[in-house]
């Protein structure tokens, strides 16, 4: 365990130069205090979870002090916006402060965000606000104990300091996370700026730091790349399986290491809906939760363009064709542990896309069906279930095929049934309102409900004791909030 003055530090992004990204100091918020620390997260640091309570925890963390190691950095990239490009984005607001490595041997990015203006900031004012830290926070350790590959985030960083968005908010920082803050954006960066020097650089960076295991590869960079269409679908097709709508699928917003990264007015449902927006900007539903899945697609392509000065069009255009069997083979492997089934048949696509058409037109709640599927035999889970569908006859049609899928399945206890599937079928999820009603405690000064909120979720799969209300369906109020985009 170490103390906070004991991190190594080594700023591999940071040496690559004033190209990449430029030197800028945080900008320290007024009267830090802390709102809420992952002490799973701060074990990535080796960090003892004590020292979330000290007041130079809050200090660094709200930007006022810094490792005499550590090179805040703000990064340059562009990317597609909604499908238009932006030929410069950049972190307007967020500073990667260096790279610690642990004792496993990770390094690990640590990335500050709410930490002032930078010469990326454009028209904004280089701050977050504490509900949308918190809802970050929340997101990235939840997304991640579900088993979601995701950035993390060591805690959220409190403050007095006015923020305007649509009324005074307060100022708030999130320590986030990742491997690496490398986006598809930095390299359509370099390519649209035709920096190709640049652009190898970036390549070489990735390539070595990140997918050294495609050195051996007689195309190292093709390699590459299809190790990244292949991280993506699969991380889309543990979105699709959960209910996780990311909301701001732009290229700049998506990770080269294929992690849930950026998150904007994300939301898990609540009943399934495979139209859901869960963005209010997002006018046309590009980003509508079943879109998903091609516009993953379409952002790989946008990097694939990027790529060409490495790779020939024709083998990048064999990689992309790769994407959909790798999504819809991942996507498939979880529907069918989510339905208890151990083996596949043909037939599986078809149960599962019947199902979740009965669960859209009838408004099923989309975690709790599967939670309550494996707490009896299929037989008796199926006669309780049937109350919340509207087409009586549909489901039992349904029903009566899945019982005899399941007795195909093989020879196993109930016992054995409900552990696997509750292994994979969460019964705490970061409903929308659970998320409001810790954010409105939170902005009136209690931090008792963030903190007891990430605690449950840390353990999504696990009943736990006393935390019944946390795994009910949303109130009224609770099932159309709206999510201000502003962040
Ligand atoms: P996002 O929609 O949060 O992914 O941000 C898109 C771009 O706008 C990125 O370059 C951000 O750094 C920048 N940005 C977002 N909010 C702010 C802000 N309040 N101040 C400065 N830049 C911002
Ligand atoms: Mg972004």
């Amino acid at each position: 365990m170490k103390a906070l003055d004991e991190l190594t530090f080594d700023n591999r992004f940071a040496r690559l130069g004033d190209a990449f990204s430029t030197h800028v100091l945080p900008e320290p918020l007024d009267e830090p205090r802390l709102v809420v620390a992952s002490k799973a997260a701060m074990a990535l640091l080796d960090l003892d979870p004590a020292v979330a309570e000290t007041p130079v925890f809050a200090e660094l963390f709200g930007g006022h002090k810094l490792w005499a190691e550590a090179e805040p950095r703000a990064m340059v990239y562009s990317g597609h916006q909604f499908g238009g490009y932006t030929p410069q984005l950049g972190d307007g607001r967020g500073l990667l402060l260096g790279e610690v490595y642990n004792q496993a041997g990770e390094h690990w990015d640590l990335h500050l965000k709410g930490a002032g203006m930078t010469p990326y900031s454009r028209m904004g004012d280089g701050r977050a606000v504490l509900r949308s830290s918190i809802r970050e926070f929340l997101a990235s350790e939840a997304l991640h104990a579900l088993g979601i590959p995701s950035s993390r985030a060591l805690c959220v960083i409190g403050s007095s300091t006015p923020v305007w968005r649509e009324k005074q908010e307060r100022g708030a920082m999130v320590l986030r996370l990742a491997q690496s803050h490398i986006r598809f954006g930095h390299f359509e960066y370099f390519y649209y700026t035709k920096k190709p020097e640049q652009q190898a650089e970036l390549a070489k960076h990735v390539l070595n730091l990140h997918y050294p295991e495609c050195r051996e590869q007689p195309e190292p960079y093709l390699a590459m790349f299809r190790e990244i269409v292949e991280r993506n679908a699969e991380m889309i097709a543990k979105w699709q399986a959960y209910g996780f709508c990311h909301g701001v699928m732009n290229t700049d917003n998506m990770s080269i290491l294929g992690i849930t990264f950026d998150f904007g007015p994300f939301a898990f449902l609540d009943d399934f809906d495979a139209h859901f927006i869960c963005n209010h900007s997002d006018h046309e539903g590009r980003y509508s939760f079943s879109n998903q899945v091609p516009i993953g697609q379409w952002n790989l392509s946008a990097l694939a363009q990027a790529l060409t000065p490495f790779i020939s069009v024709d083998a990048l255009k064999e990689a992309l064709g790769l994407y959909l069997p790798f999504y819809q083979a991942h996507y498939l492997d979880l529907m069918r542990r989510r339905l208890g089934l151990t083996t596949a048949e043909d037939d599986d696509q078809k149960l599962v896309e019947g199902l979740l058409k009965l669960m859209q037109n009838s408004g099923v709640d989309y975690t709790l069906f599967f939670r309550r599927l494996g707490d009896e035999s299929a037989e008796l889970a199926v006669k309780r279930l049937r109350d919340d569908f509207v087409d009586l006859a549909g489901f039992d049609a349904w029903a009566e095929r899945y019982i005899a899928r399941v007795a195909r399945d093989g020879d196993y206890t109930q016992e054995q049934r409900r552990g696997r599937m509750h292994a994979v079928n969460p019964l705490y999820i970061l409903r929308n309102y659970l998320a409001q009603n810790a954010i409105a405690a939170a902005e009136a000064g209690d931090y008792s409900e963030v903190r007891r909120l990430h605690e449950v979720l840390s353990k999504p799969f696990e009943e736990q004791a006393g935390m019944e209300q946390y795994a009910q369906r949303p109130p009224d109020w609770g099932k159309h909030l709206e999510i201000s985009c502003s962040s």
